[in-house]
């Protein structure tokens, strides 16, 4: 399973970047909780340009991984491409270069995650690694979906719904130990 973080698990707050600004998006604790419960690995896949772009340091986004983590619990891994568009990496949403470098790491195929995500970017994550897309309405979800910039495999109004959605379609990758 993998998570977007702003929009997704967090209120969207434009290059968000101080811990103690991070807001839970309703829902989310217990969808995570109950993924975790279910054996699914979980993980975070993040862009976040604003370091490529000279607003915030790594630093800043590693502070934001601990505060996530101790609101959520740990994560298999936090995956954060860190690039601005015009660096043109291979990590950055949708590229699946961090889902591909998660799979190898942990030991999943990348194919049989599901990436929940408010954006095009995260749908179009999935798909270019082969793998199902939920676009969450929260964060830009619901802009993106009236727009119809994005194809998902479900819609969802918050994070809860789904991971229900995901624990009535499959049972959980199994992670290599
Ligand atoms: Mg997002
Ligand atoms: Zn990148």
């Amino acid at each position: 399973m993998a998570f977007d973080r702003d929009g997704t698990l967090i209120a969207e707050k434009n290059y968000l970047a101080d811990p103690a600004q991070i807001e839970l998006l309703p829902g989310a604790r217990e969808a995570v909780d109950r993924l975790r419960a279910a054996g699914y690995g979980l993980i975070v896949v993040t862009n976040q340009s604003g370091v490529g772009r000279g607003y915030f340091g790594m630093d800043a986004v590693l502070a934001m991984n601990q505060r996530l983590e101790e609101l959520l619990g740990s994560f298999d891994g936090i995956y954060v491409c860190p690039h601005a568009p015009a660096d043109e990496c291979d990590c950055r949403k949708p590229k699946p270069g961090l889902l591909q470098q998660a799979s190898e790491e942990l030991g999943f195929v990348a194919s049989d995650c599901v990436v929940i995500g408010d954006k095009d970017v995260d749908v179009g994550l999935a798909h270019n690694a082969g793998a199902k897309g939920v676009l969450v309405t929260t964060g830009y979800g619901a802009g993106h979906l009236a727009a119809g910039r994005v194809r998902p495999d479900f819609v969802a109004g918050d994070l809860l719904t789904a991971a229900q959605w995901v624990l009535t379609q499959q049972s959980p990758a199994r992670t290599t130990e």
